[in-house]
Order: structure tokens, then C-alpha cells, then sequence
């Protein structure tokens, strides 16, 4: 079986569309009509996660973050990124990120935590308006400048033609007035269609309810050890019991106006600086326990989506631990 056939699969359940702007989910390297030898799974392709591939003969990494965010000028290996990518390269390994597109589907990063954390009437926390895809034909020496016009607006896919490249910009229907207007500025014409199938299915962080209530400190203990965290850092409890949770996989920051305005009694997330602690305000109870934390079983969501499909290749998760943050204790 070739690496595509299982890309196309994953890609059915968390659309690369999916993902935020600033993201690079997707194949980012390697070379997706060869025949899968095996896969390895793991949150960050990291060196050794390379070299753990290599060892168990497996020609694909799939991980939760992408290994390359932003445009790389020079691989000479001066850090780890280069040294990740030409590892990869030198060894006919390909790896594959799967990250905000996973974090906003309904059966994604935020559901795992979610039934790890035994929540009931989970729905998403703060929903994607609907999402437009609007394709224009532009000539090859106007794409790079219309793409850098376009960025940081929607995510963008090339298609490179003959003559002519077909650029598709998918964007939230708020905004794409923006990209209609920029089309309109460089005299291109171009055609719109929706592509979000259900309202409410696609978006950031989850909220759901425990069977029933109980103390601020038993909640927040049971998060700790159900979460294997090594430390929650928290704000204020409010003596009060917990009954609704908002939950959001990495850095949830953005959504605690949703969990407030939802009425969450807590927000598990990750990522907290000292003065967004204050944002609490008496409202809720924030509580940060780590970004890997949040996210490690997203390892185990992979394996789980892989397996229910197919059993015809080696699958193996990390043996490594790849959150870079230690606790003293
Ligand atoms: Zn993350």
C-alpha cells in the first residue's frame, strides 16, 4: 500500500482545510506515492524520533505538530528543524503533521481529553462560522505576490498549472470579503463555495459536563492524574462545585471568553503567562497543566482512527517523551 492511500484517510476525518492559517499541517516531506513500510506516531518529530523510525523500519512519521512552520533558507543543520528535515531526507523518511486540523474536528484532539476527563454532552467550544474555499486562476509570475497579499488572511492551496496557477484560499465567510476584494484590486475573477458540511462541528476547544458535580480540588486532582501531568498551575478556587469544564488542547488562551460565556466552572488548557492568570477575574478557574500535557494522547488518537481502518502495516507509538519541559520538584 502506498503512503497516499493512508494521507487521503486521515485527511477524510481532519481535512487539511481545516487548519488555521498560521499552520503547516500536511506532508512536509517526503514523497507520498511510495510503498509504506510502517508508521511511527508521536507529537514532535524530533531527531530521535527520526532515528526511532529508521530503527523499527518505518518509512512514515505521523505527528501532531509540524515539524516546519515558516519557510527555511538553508539546511546546513545549524538547528534542530534543519537536522530533523535533512535526517528525514538522507533516510527516505516522510513525515506528515496532522495538527489544527485534528484540534478542530469533533472527534479530534479535544474529544480524547474530553473522554479521558469523562465530560458528557461535549460540543465544541467556540465553532467556526462557515468556512468559503475561493478559487481563482492566476499566471505564474502574480501567484508568490498575490499568496503574500493573501496570507495570514485564510489558508492557502496551489495548484501549479501549464500556464496559470489555480490558487484555492479557504477562508471563515467573516473575512472573505478580504480576499474578494484583493481578487477584485489585481482584476481576477474567481468563484466561491461553501465547504462546511454541518454548523457547530468544526472549531476550537471543547465544553461538556461531569456526571456530577463535585469540589474544585477533587476536580482539578482527578485532572492531574487522569492527564498524567506533573503539575497544574491554577487560579483561585471559588468554592464552588464543578460541573461544566471547557477544555482546549495546547495553547487555549484565545477561548476564555468562550468558557467564561459559556458558563464553564473550569478551563483545562495549557500555555498560561502570569498576567492572562488574571483574566480569570473570579469568574472561572484556570488551569494550565502543561502543553504536552494536554496533547499526549493525541498519540493514542492516531493509533485508534489508523487501526479502525487498517491492520496491514506496522503502527508503532513513540517509545519517547518529547515534551521539552522538565519539572524540578
Ligand atoms: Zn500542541
Amino acid at each position: 500500500m502506498k503512503i497516499k492511500e493512508l494521507l487521503t484517510y486521515l485527511e477524510s476525518i481532519a481535512p487539511a482545510n481545516y487548519q488555521e492559517s498560521y499552520d503547516n499541517s500536511g506532508l512536509i516531506v517526503g514523497d507520498k506515492n511510495k510503498e509504506l513500510s510502517g508508521v511511527l506516531l508521536c507529537l514532535d518529530s524530533t531527531e530521535a524520533i527520526i532515528e526511532e523510525a529508521i530503527e523499527k523500519k518505518c518509512n512514515l512519521v505521523i505527528a501532531h505538530h509540524p515539524i516546519v512552520f515558516r519557510g527555511l533558507k538553508r539546511f546546513n543543520g545549524k538547528n534542530y528543524v534543519e537536522r530533523v528535515v535533512m535526517k528525514a531526507i538522507k533516510n527516505d523518511v516522510a513525515i506528515y503533521a496532522c495538527h489544527t486540523n485534528l484540534d478542530n474536528v469533533r472527534n479530534g484532539v479535544n474529544a480524547k481529553i474530553a473522554s479521558k476527563l469523562g465530560l458528557i454532552n461535549t460540543r465544541i467550544l467556540s465553532p467556526k462560522s462557515i468556512l468559503i474555499q475561493i478559487t481563482t486562476q492566476v499566471e505564474h509570475s502574480k501567484s508568490i505576490k498575490l499568496q503574500e497579499a493573501l496570507q495570514g488572511i485564510g489558508r492557502i492551496n496551489v495548484l501549479e498549472g501549464k500556464e496559470e496557477s489555480q490558487l484555492r484560499i479557504v477562508v471563515e465567510n467573516g473575512r472573505s470579503h478580504e480576499v474578494k476584494n484583493i481578487l477584485k484590486k489585481e482584476g481576477l475573477s474567481f468563484f466561491t463555495n461553501e465547504i462546511k458540511e454541518k454548523a457547530g462541528e468544526i472549531g476550537s476547544g471543547m465544553i461538556g459536563e461531569l456526571r456530577e458535580a463535585i469540589p474544585e480540588i477533587d476536580f482539578l486532582k482527578q485532572v492531574k492524574e487522569k492527564m498524567q501531568a506533573s503539575c497544574v498551575r491554577h487560579t483561585a478556587l471559588l468554592n464552588r462545585p464543578v460541573k461544566k469544564v471547557a477544555i482546549c488542547g495546547g495553547a487555549g488562551g484565545f477561548l476564555l471568553g468562550a468558557a467564561i460565556g459559556k458558563g464553564a466552572d473550569v478551563f483545562v488548557t495549557a500555555d498560561y503567562k502570569y498576567h492572562e492568570f488574571f483574566d480569570a477575574d473570579g469568574k472561572i478557574v484556570i488551569a494550565d497543566i502543561g502543553h504536552y500535557e494536554t496533547e499526549h494522547y493525541t498519540i493514542e488518537l492516531f493509533s485508534e482512527l489508523i487501526r479502525q481502518k487498517f491492520t496491514n502495516f506496522a503502527l508503532y507509538c513513540t517509545e519517547h517523551n518529547t515534551n521539552p519541559v522538565r519539572y524540578l520538584f
